[in-house]
């Protein structure tokens, strides 16, 4: 899935994810709540209309966000209240809320409020959050199937003081289709703990798919594979995992060979304004000095748009002079690359060559050339 936490992939239109051939897209539901309101967008007929964008969409519920608020927040049995980081104003997130805001806002797949700890919690702080969770999942669902059951929530808002859509009836109507709402596994680096929750969560409900969370936040790399080989083994085998904001390259290898399907990661857009470009032979930054006369393609091997037409020297000179066109040139090819390697993917385990693909993809990208960084 492509990022767009604010409802936009970072200097990407709708028209290039789907020239890209990406497929879903990440927002938030903390953020787009905050600003610029999920009462607004869901007037607006949900965020598919809001961002011109037809594909799936998926909302993270927020939960990651208001955890990391440190020292702006009070967590109780009935949620989260908490301080805007925009405003400082006060809001309180539970999850009947936050179901709430997810179903104004409309999206496909949403994902359930849960209780977020640091990377290396100890074992008890990580039961506590992992049980939490749960008792907050079996809330979600309730509120879900109230919400779809009765056609969303009522309009609450004023709309006299917004502006009239050329052509349109406004407000638009609010998004009604069924939401599949995903639950999201816990239990911090503990393998009992993460088979516990995984099994917990079966026990309650039918589910469309599953989140894992908690990983990819300061924990070592043989602890995330180990937890993602626990979790596979207790997780039905027809249903998508989602391996939440995890989306390095050679992640997004490990975690396919261990039966993960969706990731998200804000690294391709966000290293693009770093200057930095994925390659099959790892990372490479463009603004080295060397590159002032390349006049290769940032990747001999990508057909993106970028790469079919534009030299390192050129985009070395964008990003250089701090012009946009760098940042937009970079994400296209960034973006381009990931969706890429999932086609790769995705052939290879149809073709039974999954295990042989990804330790030869992994071999290469790990063995750099002195120029990539
Ligand atoms: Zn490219």
């Amino acid at each position: 899935m492509a990022v767009g936490t604010l409802a936009t992939v970072k200097s990407l239109d709708p028209v290039d994810l789907r020239e890209l051939g990406a497929q879903m897209i990440l927002s938030n539901a903390y953020h787009l709540h905050l600003r610029p309101g999920d009462e607004l967008i869901r007037d607006f007929g949900g965020l598919h209309s809001f961002m011109g964008w037809n594909g799936p969409i998926l909302t993270d519920s927020g939960g990651f966000q208001v955890f990391s608020l440190e020292g702006l927040r009070t967590v109780s049995e009935d949620g989260v209240e908490f301080r805007s980081h925009i405003d400082g104003s006060k809001h309180v997130f539970t999850p009947e809320s936050v179901m709430r805001i997810e179903r104004n806002l409309g999206a496909d797949v949403i994902m359930q409020f849960d209780h977020v700890i640091p990377g290396q919690s100890e074992e008890s702080v990580a039961r506590d959050a992992s049980e939490r969770s749960l008792r907050w999942l079996a809330r979600c669902m309730a509120e879900i199937e109230r919400l779809q059951a009765s056609g969303g929530p009522p309009p609450t808002t004023t709309i006299a003081d917004r502006p009239s859509l050329p052509g349109t009836t406004f407000p638009l109507p609010a998004p009604s289709h069924p939401q599949a709402l995903f639950p999201i596994v816990q239990g911090g680096i503990h393998p009992s703990l993460r088979a516990e929750a995984a099994r917990a969560i079966r026990d309650l409900g039918d589910w469309p798919g599953f989140g894992i969370g908690g990983l990819s936040v300061g924990e070592t790399k043989p602890d995330m594979y180990r937890i993602l080989e626990v979790v596979d083994g207790e997780l039905p085998r027809d249903r998508p995992r989602y391996l939440m904001g995890v989306g390095f390259p050679e992640d997004l290898v490990e975690g396919v060979r261990r039966g993960v399907d969706l990731f998200d990661c804000v690294a391709p857009t966000r290293m693009g304004r770093n200057g930095a470009a994925f390659t099959r032979d790892g990372r490479l930054n463009i603004k080295r000095t060397e590159f002032r006369t390349d006049p290769r393609p940032l990747d001999s091997e990508c057909d993106c748009a970028t790469c079919r037409r534009f030299t390192r020297a050129y985009i070395r000179h964008l990003v250089a002079a701090d012009e946009i066109l760098g940042l937009r040139l970079l994400s296209l090819h960034n973006v381009h690359f990931l969706v890429q390697l999932m086609r790769d993917a995705r052939v290879a385990i149809r073709a039974g060559t999954l295990d042989a693909w990804s330790r030869d993809w992994l071999t290469r990208y790990h063995t750099r050339p002195t120029s990539n960084v």
